[in-house]
């Protein structure tokens, strides 16, 4: 673990980074109250933007200029309020179905992935799709598929609703059962115990699916595991890092949206690791006062989708309350990247574009200015 003490500099320019909020910041609603010690602030890293999160949204913006306005993204490209009203000020237009879309007209489909009858329902309407799926959402598709054709079943650990869930158990429809909680493996029937592989959605609590897994193998000993962890390495990380942030932490405040599952996880895992509160917040503007009443030490971290500026947004209002003092606490170094969507590797003129999209979290040295 490294530890740096001091204030962050202008973190790098993100693909939305640039764009104004929804709720306008509002400065000076904290107050500076007294508290026993000094008060601080432990930022975790890794946090922010995930490298399928950044090609996600930089696959819209290059659509957008490649194509022009409108450009139509099937739900909402990744789960971050700031960043869907950011991409449809540049003219997105998110949708629920192919079915909303003009016929012939460009769609994305987001970071979460889609079924195949999705995929086909473009096809039938002419569509020109663009898939913006994370490669790590792929990967799990494939492990669907695989295990599916050699006549496995598959346990998918997942939050029913969830888009990339419904992706995933599209890609294998008569086999995969879905685990939404510890709770339901007691009452689970299999068709065959000895033929059966747990996958799972890339964004859960390691802990919760674990114990998930455990209460499975006490009832099927010759479950299968997946070839390699589903729970991506950027929802990993960020679990890992707020672990060791709510130790210390009086409260933890968690940048991102209500529907953003990893972002979620982080508030969960932070309570269980020793924050004594813990509140997610898409704005600044939503932290209230009284959440700081005899708070020394403020744990801050953010989904997966959320460009870096909202926790800038949040470190400063923090400092007008008397948290000034930013300690980072780093407990990994990200550095993996994707190419663009294949659709977009080449610009109007034939040029490839093979720049590598993530790895922004590398920068160990942010320091105060
Ligand atoms: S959270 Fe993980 S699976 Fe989801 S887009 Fe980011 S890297 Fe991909």
């Amino acid at each position: 673990m490294t530890i740096t003490n001091g204030a962050l500099a202008t973190p790098p320019a993100t693909a939305v980074s640039m764009g104004l909020p929804r709720v306008p910041a509002v400065r000076n609603r904290l107050t500076d109250t007294p508290v026993t010690g000094g008060k601080r602030v432990l930022l975790a890293a890794p946090r922010g933007y995930c490298a399928g999160v950044d090609r996600a949204v930089i696959a819209v913006e290059k659509a957008l200029d490649r194509f022009g306005a409108p450009v139509y993204v099937r739900k909402q490209i990744v789960h971050n309020i700031h960043v869907v009203s950011t991409l449809e000020k540049k003219g997105a237009i998110f949708v629920d179905e192919v079915g909303e879309v003009p016929e012939g007209s460009h769609i994305v489909f987001s970071a979460h992935g889609v079924s195949p009858a999705v995929v086909q329902g473009a096809a039938d309407r002419n569509l020109e799709a663009i898939d913006a799926t994370c490669p790590l959402v792929t990967k799990v598709h494939r492990e669907a598929v695989r295990f599916s054709r050699d006549n496995f079943d598959i346990l998918l650990i997942g939050h029913e609703g969830h888009e990339e869930v419904e992706g995933t158990m599209g890609h294998a429809p008569e086999r995969t059962t879905l685990i939404n909680s510890p709770a339901d493996v007691a009452a689970l029937q299999v068709r065959d115990p000895d033929n059966l592989v747990w996958l799972s959605q890339t964004t859960l609590s390691v802990d919760e699916t674990m114990e998930t897994v455990r209460l499975l193998r006490e009832r099927f000993p010759n479950l299968h595991n997946p070839p390699s962890d589903d729970i991506c390495y950027a929802t990993q990380n960020r679990q890992v890092a707020i672990k060791k942030v709510a130790e210390e932490a009086d409260l933890v405040i968690v940048v991102g949206s209500a529907n953003s599952s990893n972002t979620v996880r982080l508030v969960d895992v932070a309570l269980e690791h020793g924050a004594k509160a813990a509140y997610r917040v898409d704005y600044a503007s939503e932290i209230r006062q009284e959440w700081l009443d005899g708070v020394a030490t403020v744990g801050v971290t953010s989904g997966a989708s959320v460009p870096e500026v909202l926790v800038q947004e949040v470190l400063d209002d923090l400092a007008d309350a008397g948290y000034g003092d930013v300690s980072q606490v780093v407990t990994a170094e990200e550095d993996l990247m994707f190419s663009l969507p294949k659709e977009l590797r080449k610009n109007a003129d034939g040029e490839p574009d093979s720049r590598g999209l993530g790895g922004r979290t590398r920068r160990l040295d942010w320091q105060r200015s």
